[in-house]
């Protein structure tokens, strides 16, 4: 476990790196290391997993949600900063799809309240922003090693951050709250005597997962440029079909881990689309209904339709294409043959 941290600070820049069971898992020691609760805000966009309007809830705070641009499907910083009240504690921007957010204005407006950024990072690993990678830009940053993701240990995560005070609560948190640090002076090496002075959780990344992580870590940049060319392709093959927009990438200088490739269809229903997929046998992904709009969160918060205008026009078309390293050019070329006869 401790190899695959010191690889992962590597590769993002960050000092410290915490492995985990998930990038949940993470998201809610750094809520809890946070102290976010009863009474709370979190600023978050709507279009993101619900794993982390899940996590802000079940800490007693309530989500707040900014709207997302259309296009990119990224958050708008415009929109961050104006729900951001004197009751946030905290802003979590979502590098989407394996585009980076607009991290600076976001940051920017995160300084001025006073509070932290926590990049949700699930989808960027190998991502930068402004030639820096995600989770490389002083903030707290979450990544994801669940099945589908870039790099995956089965399930798992990672913590970055900056500050080594705040690593050590995660360390704690993660492990029971268990501190052996007072207990080293008495002996040699280990010791069987801890403390505990918070109670913990037992989010511990194990080291049968964190073994197959240092082996993906090592591919990870090959992974990445064959999604690269997987995505170009799909760019190529699906240009200028009537009633599709293709993901559009964000205007300021990234890197682009394609995670997802994300088309949203226009000249018909979606879900009538995605049936007519099936016929050829293709599966798609969401990613992701709005979470302003789930049944829990509507009830409790009183969100509604109406609401994000961008995140809820991009919801109702957007569509995830097949991609993973180990697809064939071909197996693209089917896809895109598909879609321009549907
Ligand atoms: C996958 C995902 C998560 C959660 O990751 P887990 O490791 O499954 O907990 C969080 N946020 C986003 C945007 C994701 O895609």
């Amino acid at each position: 476990m401790a190899e695959l941290e010191e690889q992962f600070a590597a590769l993002t820049g960050a000092p410290h790196a915490v492995a985990v069971s998930s990038a949940t898992a993470g998201l809610h020691i750094v809520l809890a290391a946070l102290g976010v609760g009863e009474g709370d805000e979190v600023v978050t966009p709507s279009m993101t997993f619900a794993s982390t309007v899940n996590q802000i809830v079940l800490r007693g705070a309530r989500p707040v949600f900014a709207d997302s641009d259309y296009g990119t499907l990224q958050v708008l910083p415009a929109e961050v900063e104006r729900r951001i009240t004197r009751r946030t504690r905290a802003v979590i921007p979502v590098h989407f799809a394996g585009a980076p957010a607009d991290l600076d204005p976001i940051r920017a407006a995160a300084d001025r309240a006073g509070i932290p950024v926590i990049e949700d990072a699930a989808h960027a690993v190998g991502t930068s922003y402004r030639g820096k990678p995600a989770g490389g830009h002083g903030n707290t940053a979450i990544y994801s090693f669940h099945p589908i993701k870039n790099i995956t240990t089965g399930e798992g995560g990672m913590v970055t951050c900056h500050d080594g005070e705040f690593a050590k609560k995660l360390r704690l948190l993660r492990f029971h709250g268990i501190e052996r640090d007072a207990w080293k002076r008495y002996g040699k090496g280990g010791t069987p005597h801890y403390d505990i002075r918070e109670p913990g959780y037992k989010y511990n990344l194990t080291d049968l997962q964190a073994a197959i992580g240092v082996v993906q870590m090592g591919k990870v940049k090959r992974m990445n440029e064959r999604r690269a060319a997987l995505a170009a392709r799909y760019r190529e093959g699906l240009q200028g079909i009537a009633g599709l927009d293709l993901p559009e990438s964000p205007p300021w200088p990234h890197e682009h881990s394609w995670h997802l490739f994300i088309v949203k269809v226009t000249s018909m229903d979606r879900d009538a689309f995605i049936g007519r997929l099936a016929e050829y046998n293709i599966g798609v992904g969401l990613h992701f209904p709005p979470c302003h709009l789930l049944s829990y969160v509507r009830e409790r918060f009183g969100t509604k339709e109406g609401d994000l205008p961008g995140c809820e026009r991009a919801g109702r078309r957007i569509l995830s294409l097949p991609l993973f390293p180990g697809m064939a050019d071909g197996d693209v070329d089917y896809v895109c043959a598909a879609f321009r006869e549907i």
